[in-house]
């Protein structure tokens, strides 16, 4: 469920493997936050830890994949622009020196390459005079965010896989017995109605990025995913005055921070179009869609302090979304235990680009293989603790009890299953961050409310 470049991937995956596989999506492919990213594959913002391993995971699947799709795709495909153009992170205070430093020694301990650079300048010109530190990650990449869901896309379609468009997930179908009461046979996820019909599925992958607490919803499980509302600048085309990835060091602390409110650090690129892009914000607001001055004043002001020759840089557009958030800042990866045949994949927040490779590899092996299952596969556990016991911003995972109470109870297959009203709402009660989890409110909104179109 999902046709984002995680959906994407997992159906190359398993189509490749010679599964049956169906895509579903409500609105068009790579329509959602898949449309809104900025497609960098970062090493640099990752300390030491299961992400990191993951991403070093996805770098390597990037080089294994590309060269696949040669093959997979037909002659004249567009290029995914994958470009290893390294990032280059800098400090513009004392303090911001101390702890870039501090956070590097970190990332040197368990191997990332990270080079203290000299002169900023031979790397970039047009940076600012006025910096503390400056530290280059090689292995940094960035890829065309789009162009990759759709070839990923296109790849699983050679294999067999089905893709549909405008067909929305509404409710589960089920099989067996109640697992809220301990007894008997467990209950069983066996396909899912959408406004299209039955599908009928020995496994149902939650893809659906900033949704996927809506959706899951309405399958009769909470997830913990919410939007972390992201802002982008675009200028117009100009010749390459940005050659890496170049970002200041607050963006490491602005990624990892669990505030609701807004959070702005400078990160600024070229595209291969030749345009710049200019970010980065985050803030909780649930799907509120508005693109804002206040945020637009804070991203640009903030550019201008890393590259002054911003200032005259002609603004064509902006655009948001929003990044597919949970607590603890981990995917969610695997089978949901509360309901045997649901999987999700699910929770990358501001990485789900590049993380996508890596993710549909684990759950290739979870699905398939399972005595091949990697062992990082339990950092992203879906019934981890960070997310069972609730994270410092929001509800667990489970509620109510042992695994599987969970569940909403309900009546037959496919109706009651969610209580308290129309599918997708009423399943989780008020949690310390505000209302349910599918309810309405100030950070979740009803099932279909705040569907964006992605922006370039
Ligand atoms: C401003 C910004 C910058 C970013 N920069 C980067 C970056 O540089 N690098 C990086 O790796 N990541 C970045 N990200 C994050 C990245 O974009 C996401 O992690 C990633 O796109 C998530 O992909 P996805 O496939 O999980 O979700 P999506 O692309 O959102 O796909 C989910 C799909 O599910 C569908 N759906 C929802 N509900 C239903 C339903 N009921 N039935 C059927 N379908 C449904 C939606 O229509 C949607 O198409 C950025 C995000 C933002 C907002």
């Amino acid at each position: 469920m999902g046709a984002g470049i995680v959906g994407a991937a997992i159906a190359r995956v398993l189509a490749r493997a010679g599964c049956d596989v169906v895509v579903v999506d409500r609105g068009g492919t790579a329509g959602g936050t898949s449309a809104s990213g900025e497609g960098n594959i970062l090493v640099s913002d990752k300390g030491p830890g299961a992400e990191l391993q993951l991403t070093w995971r996805t770098l390597a699947a990037w080089d294994r994949v590309r060269e696949e799709l040669r093959d997979e795709l037909p002659a004249g495909f567009p290029d995914l622009e994958f470009d290893h153009k390294g990032g280059l992170v800098v400090a513009t205070t004392p303090q911001g020196a101390e702890d870039l430093l501090a956070f590097v020694r970190t990332q040197r301990a368990v191997g990332v390459r990270a080079e203290n650079v000299d002169d900023a300048h031979e790397l970039e010109p047009d940076l600012t005079p006025g910096l503390t530190a400056a530290v280059f990650y090689p292995e940094d990449a960035q890829v065309q965010p789009v162009v990759a869901t759709e070839a990923l896309l296109a790849a699983a379609r050679r294999y067999g896989a089905r893709v549909r468009q405008q067909v929305e997930v509404t409710g589960p179908l089920l099989a067996g017995g109640q697992p809220a009461q301990g007894a008997g046979e467990q209950r069983r996820l066996i396909g899912v109605r959408t406004t299209a019909g039955d599908l009928f599925a020995d496994a149902v992958v939650v893809a659906a990025g900033p949704w996927s607490a809506e959706v899951a919803g309405r399958l009769g499980v909470a997830l913990p995913v919410r939007p972390r509302r992201g802002t982008v600048l675009v200028t117009s085309r100009m010749p390459v005055r940005v050659r890496h990835k170049v970002y200041d060091a607050d963006y490491v602390g602005a990624v990892g921070s669990g505030s609701a409110d807004l959070q702005v650090s400078s990160v600024v690129e070229s595209t291969a179009a030749g345009t710049v892009l200019i970010g980065s914000s985050r803030e909780r607001r649930g799907f509120d869609d508005r693109i804002e001055a206040r945020v637009l004043a804070a991203l640009a002001s903030k550019a201008l302090l890393l590259f002054p020759f911003l200032a005259d840089a002609q603004v064509i557009r902006a655009y948001g979304g929003f990044r597919p958030y949970v607590p603890d800042h981990l995917p969610i990866i695997g089978a949901d235990p509360r309901l045997p045949g649901l999987w999700h994949a699910t929770g990358h927040e501001g990485a789900g680009i590049g993380l996508s490779l890596a993710t549909a590899d684990l759950l290739h092996d979870l699905i398939l293989a399972p005595e091949k299952a990697d062992p990082l596969t339990d950092a992203f556990r879906p019934d981890r603790p960070g997310l069972v016991q609730g994270g410092p911003a929001g509800p667990g995972l489970v509620q109510g009890g042992p695994a599987g109470s969970g569940l909403v109870q309900g009546g037959p297959a496919g109706s009651g299953l969610v209580q308290g009203g129309p599918a997708g709402s009423g399943l989780v009660q008020e949690g310390p961050d505000g209302p349910g989890l599918i309810q309405g409110g100030p950070d979740r909104p009803g099932p279909v409310q705040g569907r964006r179109e992605g922006a370039a």
